[in-house]
């Protein structure tokens, strides 16, 4: 088990882990998913699936590819990989695509851009796309963030040449993106698979997590003599593997910003596409949205905070719910005494970008903080987020 640094208080996963939330079919409206938007590759990473997309464009060295200068760091190492020269364009204090600064950086050897929708908030993509088009660049949609929902009437993902996914933020998975496109074959990516190693680690991982959090008391008990077991095992396959030997699995799994080329042409492991087909995304982003209004409500008339989007559109499904600090540090300092997992996301920036680069992204990095609001959390762990907000905020 995690040890809870707390005691008493509730353990809250950052990140949805595994239980039965996410598989429970409850009837409801359907909802469309990033994979929905055409046809699909599932690799073991969002960055792994931005280096694909990356490569079927045909980026080469001496090419620009425009990034957010509102990024997660992720999004920059296969751009380098390419060899490609990554140009931060800027963002709105909503995190809205400045359209003035991106047409201003399109130049000559720009050969692909990339749009992110940040938080699971789509961005208005009938202009993105018509101005790739009168330029001639190619529009990888980042659905990093949004692996559900709808702009326009189409399912996220399908604006783009194009889009990526990062499965992991929204299913209990330990590794997972998917490349889709709407516009183009995906014929000529031929995926492998990462050996059998890797499959045990991810459906043992995966299933680690769930009990960590006391998610899986039945599985748990039913499962408990394999996993003493396969601490042991683990030691000896990684000793016998040497020290040259790759990775397991990528790094995505183990939330740094790295780039491990070897992942670029491995498929998504077994149990990672078995949940992908098990989960139900209607309840997701029923449950996702209705956590995100509790915590709108609650946000209401607190002093110093306000949500970053005053409201959530029909169709989203949040990836976290960003809130506006007046006074970021002290609140988050006041948050994380009392346990609440905060996401920061855009640090760190990559390196070089700064304020200079995007005032606007170097202020929403420091004061948008954001609270989880995935499908797992309990009625008792909003009660006691909201709880805390409000202690914390009014302090
Ligand atoms: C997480 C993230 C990625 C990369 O996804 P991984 O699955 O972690 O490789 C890309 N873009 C954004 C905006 C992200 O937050």
């Amino acid at each position: 088990m995690l040890a809870n640094p707390l005691p008493g208080r509730p353990l809250i996963p950052l990140a949805p882990i595994l239980s039965a939330s996410s598989f429970r079919r409850a009837p409801g409206t359907p909802v469309r998913t990033v994979l929905d938007a055409g046809d699909a590759r599932l690799v073991t990473s969002g960055r792994v699936a931005i280096a694909l997309a990356l490569r079927e464009i045909g980026v080469e060295p001496g090419d620009q590819v425009l990034v957010p200068a509102y990024h997660s760091a992720s999004m920059v190492p296969p751009v380098l990989w390419r060899g490609a020269e990554p140009v931060f364009y800027r963002v709105g204090p909503d995190a809205a695509v400045d359209l003035d600064d991106l047409a201003d950086k399109i130049g000559p050897a720009t050969r692909a851009l990339m749009v992110t929708h940040y938080f699971g908030f789509p961005q208005t993509m009938a202009p993105i796309r018509a101005l790739c088009d009168a330029r001639g660049i190619a529009l990888i949609e980042d659905c990093a963030h949004c692996f559900i929902g709808e702009h326009g009437g189409r399912p996220v993902g399908a604006w783009g040449d194009y889009a990526i996914a990062s499965s992991m933020k929204f299913l209990p998975i330990y590794e997972g993106g998917a490349l889709v496109s709407a516009r183009h074959s995906l014929d000529r990516i031929v995926l492998r698979s990462a050996g059998a190693a890797f499959e045990a680690k991810i459906a043992l991982n995966s299933l680690e997590r769930g009990f960590d959090y006391g998610r899986l008391p039945l599985v748990r008990a039913a499962l408990s003599l394999p996993l003493r077991a396969k601490s042991a095992l683990w030691g000896r396959l990684k000793r016998g593997r040497g020290a040259a030997a790759p990775a397991l699995a990528p790094a995505s799994s183990d939330s740094s910003f790295n780039f491990d080329p070897a992942w670029v042409d491995k498929r998504s492991s077994l149990f990672a596409r078995a949940m992908l087909k098990l989960a139900a995304p209607g309840r997701i982003a029923a449950l996702r949205r209705r956590h995100y209004a509790r915590l709108q409500a609650a946000l209401q008339g607190l002093p110093g905070v306000r949500p970053l989007h005053p409201r959530l559109p029909d169709g989203a499904c949040p990836w976290v719910f960003p809130l506006l600090a007046d006074e970021p540090e002290l609140l988050a300092a006041r948050l994380q005494a009392l346990g609440v997992p905060l996401t920061r996301f855009g640090t760190p920036f990559w390196p070089g970008v700064d304020a200079q680069t995007c005032a606007n992204s170097a202020m929403l990095a420091r004061r948008v903080l954001a609270l989880p609001c995935h499908q797992e959390l309990t009625e008792r762990e909003i009660a006691w987020l909201i709880e805390q907000l409000r202690a914390a905020a009014t302090a």
